[in-house]
């Protein structure tokens, strides 16, 4: 049978490396062509007993050196301790310079392997093969790799590309629904801020959950990402664009009443809010804000905060991003495009104008 097999390039000169997609390419990767004097993959305890040790077989049987290593499931698991013992089983199974670190899972393990991979005896090559809807259209794709730390999320970290991504969407086969509508928070994010064919397919097509459907959302945004992250690789404006539902999404993450939201709820709920705010500034009209709106309710996320919002304002406050009483926001003007001035892409809004919006009804 014909595999195919899209290949998308992230241009960043010496940096460049291809993000390979389609159904099945798991089998296609050929690792002896990495070269590496040994292979570690680096995943969690439900990616191990699903997919680790089969993806170990399969490199194993090209004849290459490989050990597996797992940490415990979750969030929790993103820390320094966690990142310090899996990086000393490593040392003390002779992982040397030469050798290559394969991160497969989610965010999780995306983000912990490919900060290990950034200091580990001063850096040596990883590569991605994200097993998450939503690590495949974001985190996997950039570079940002991190840890959390008692402080806050994502503090401790570095940009360190991968040589390259494999997304390969089996996975998604045994992927819960929760985690399926994280990833299309995320794609549905990309359509508003840079893609109206995006977000309209998305509109004519969620229902379908086809193959078909899951190849040509993450195709295109991944493309997405890879031409801001080409354009833009370490943040300074540009990148910004990506953080449209998130500007104040660890701060609705963190409230106590919604410990338990998901990332794709909390960015759901945020491009509700950002996108009225945009709209109250008379920038994104009406029927575009409810399209957004209909969208992601239409894919099973929530659209009203139901938590404290005196308390979510204080805590987008602390949030990292905030100075002083503005608030930096994404603003769409459009499904597709957002405010731009010269090269800015995040404007300061006054917290007395967000307190408005976020209290005055749809
Ligand atoms: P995310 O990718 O959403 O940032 P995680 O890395 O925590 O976050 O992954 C979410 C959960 O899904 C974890 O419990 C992880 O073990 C599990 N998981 C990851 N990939 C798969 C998969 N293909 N099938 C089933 N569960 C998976
Ligand atoms: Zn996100």
């Amino acid at each position: 049978m014909l595999l195919l097999m899209d290949t998308i390039k992230l241009n960043l000169k010496d940096k460049s490396y291809n993000i390979k997609i389609g159904k099945g390419i798991l089998k296609a990767i050929e690792f002896q062509k990495f070269g590496a004097s040994k292979y570690a993959i680096i995943t969690d305890s439900n990616v191990r007993k699903l997919y680790g040790e089969k993806l170990q077989e399969l490199i194993r049987n090209q004849r290459c050196q490989v050990n597996l290593f797992a940490f415990s499931a979750g969030e929790n698991s993103k820390n320094l301790t966690q990142t310090e013992q899996v990086g000393r089983k490593l040392v003390r199974e002779g992982f040397d310079r030469n050798s290559m670190i394969i991160a497969l899972g989610g965010g999780v393990v995306g983000d912990l392997a490919g900060f290990l991979a950034s200091f580990y005896k001063r850096g040596i090559d990883y590569i991605q093969i994200p097993t998450t809807l939503l690590a495949q259209v974001d985190s996997s794709i950039g570079g940002k790799t991190g840890v959390n730390i008692p402080e806050g999320k994502n503090l401790f970290g570095s940009f360190y590309q991968p040589k390259a991504v494999f997304i390969d969407i089996e996975f998604l086969k045994t992927l819960p629904e929760n985690e399926i509508k994280n990833g299309l928070a995320e794609i549905i994010k990309y359509g508003m801020v840079q893609s109206y064919e995006l977000f309209e397919y998305l509109e004519q097509n969620f229902s379908k959950r086809t193959s078909d459907f899951y190849l040509k959302i993450i195709k295109k945004s991944v493309a997405i990402k890879a031409k801001i992250v080409e354009k833009d690789e370490r943040e300074q404006e540009l990148r910004k664009i990506l953080n449209y539902g998130h500007v104040v999404g660890h701060a609705v993450e963190t409230t106590e009443e919604y410990k338990r939201i998901s990332h794709g709820e909390a960015v759901g709920l945020v491009m509700v809010y950002e996108g009225k705010i945009s709209n109250k500034l008379g920038l994104l009209n009406r029927k575009d804000l409810e399209r957004q709106n209909q969208l992601i309710q239409a894919v099973g996320l929530p659209i009203t905060y139901k938590g404290n919002l005196d308390n979510l304002i204080e805590i987008m406050k602390r949030d990292k991003k905030v100075k002083s009483e503005k608030i930096n926001f994404v603003l769409p003007t459009m499904i597709g495009k957002v405010k731009q001035k010269g090269r800015q892409i995040a404007f300061p809004i006054n917290v007395f104008l967000i307190r408005k919006c976020l209290r005055s009804e749809l």
